[in-house]
């Protein structure tokens, strides 16, 4: 029996039931049960379609590491904690992360660990890499089924993955996004290509950088990451606890489109490639903060991913690191901080957001101005309010 391709079959689909969002599209791409680009590929590392910050280098989830331990110091040492990650992928992050973790015993007595990971391959190789680690890992579908208790939860490119829908500014509103089938030039076979779907974004719905937006601007919108952020939010309200959200992303909710496709290490077209090339969106951080808030948690003002890195002491670390080494190792160690810290490398591109239970500012963030994060749906203009 021949397998239909991921490609084959979405275009079954579209010919049967009619156009589908960008958010459908993105989701049966990446997390497919048999053909998803996550469920079935190995997306990391030097062989894959790129490389993420814990596998750059071990001082990324080290200090990760620090952070999280710091945090269970402050909040008193309680037991029963519940050290979650979302999207593990490798599993190198929380490998090196235990690692500090482990400079106190008694965090290791009191804690637990839990993975939320979609899929079975990368759970495998999870496995693997966290084979010897302090921690026997308990793997769950969703956050929800982690069990109750304080919380560390940790979440690293992310949301990232996680499916957006576009509207277009058209002359009838914000027309959603959809992809469909078109003839290919040679008239033969069929082709996936987008169109306008006849929903519209809810003006409630619209942030106010969009309402000057010219005809064909492009808006995103993430029900699922916005969803996951309430789940995250409602879980430290209630367990207590702190969460660390670190993306490549914006601050303030605007428009552009930032649906991108990644395919054996080169930028590729979002609809050439069903299935084996990586598909990701621009996390909104802003949007990430106000559904945290609405929830009862604190979001705390963001820092570039380079800021958080140095203020938790990046360079005295890859200073501990290369001492004694040889100079090619100490070259790879400068060259690790330049790419994860580094303004025009990954240092400014990338963003870190902490949650909290609202009862403390994770260090070293700053609380967050609150008018900067002000609900769009229920907006009650204030001072100062430039959103
Ligand atoms: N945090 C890792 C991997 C990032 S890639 C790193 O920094 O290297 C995204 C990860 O999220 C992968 O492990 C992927 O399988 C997982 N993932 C994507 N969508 C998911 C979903 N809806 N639920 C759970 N895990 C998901």
């Amino acid at each position: 029996m021949t397998v239909s391709s991921l490609r084959d079959r979405l275009i079954e689909r579209i010919s049967l039931t009619g156009p589908m969002t960008v958010a459908d599209y993105m989701a049966v791409c990446l997390t497919d049960p048999q053909q998803g680009y996550y469920t079935t590929g190995t997306p990391f590392g030097r062989g894959g379609d790129f490389i993420t910050a814990p596998e750059i280098s071990q001082m990324f989830g080290e200090l990760i590491g620090a952070w999280l331990l710091q945090i269970w110091l402050d909040m008193g040492e309680p037991a029963n904690i519940r050290l979650i990650e979302l999207g593990p992928g490798r599993g190198t992050l929380m490998a090196d992360a235990l690692r500090t973790l482990s400079l106190r015993p008694d965090f290791l007595a009191k804690a637990t660990l839990h993975l939320v990971e979609v899929s079975a391959k990368l759970r495998q190789t999870q496995m693997q890499t966290l084979a010897s680690s302090p921690l026997k890992p308990t793997w769950h579908d969703r956050l929800e089924d982690v069990p109750n208790g304080p919380t560390l939860l940790v979440a690293n490119e992310f949301f990232d993955a996680l499916p957006i829908h576009q509207y277009v500014k058209t002359i009838t509103g914000w027309q959603e996004r959809v992809i469909g089938l078109k003839t290919s030039a040679e008239g033969k076979e069929e082709e996936l290509t987008f169109g306008l779907g006849p929903g519209h974004l809810p003006p409630s719905e619209i942030p106010a950088r969009a309402k000057t937006a010219a005809d064909g601007s492009i808006l995103e919108v993430s029900p699922t990451a916005n969803a996951v952020a309430t789940i995250i939010a409602t879980r430290l309200k209630e367990q207590q606890g702190a969460a660390l959200l670190v993306d490549y992303g914006y601050l303030q909710s605007s428009t552009g489109d930032t649906f991108q496709a990644l395919h054996h290490h080169a930028y590729d077209d979002v609809l050439a490639h069903p299935g084996a090339a990586d598909l990701t969106a621009h996390v909104n951080f802003e949007a990430l903060a106000r559904a945290a808030r609405l929830a009862g948690a604190l979001p705390t003002e963001p820092l570039e991913q380079g800021d958080f890195l140095l203020k938790l002491g990046l360079l005295e670390r890859a200073g501990a690191l290369g001492r004694g080494k040889d100079a090619k190792t100490q070259e790879e160690i400068s060259n690790a901080v330049e790419r994860l810290a580094g303004p025009d490398q990954m240092g400014s591109l990338f963003k870190a957001l902490a949650l909290s239970d609202g009862s403390f500012v994770p260090a070293p963030f700053d609380a967050v101005a609150f008018d900067k994060i002000a609900s769009h749906r229920h907006h009650r203009p204030q001072q100062g309010d430039n959103t």
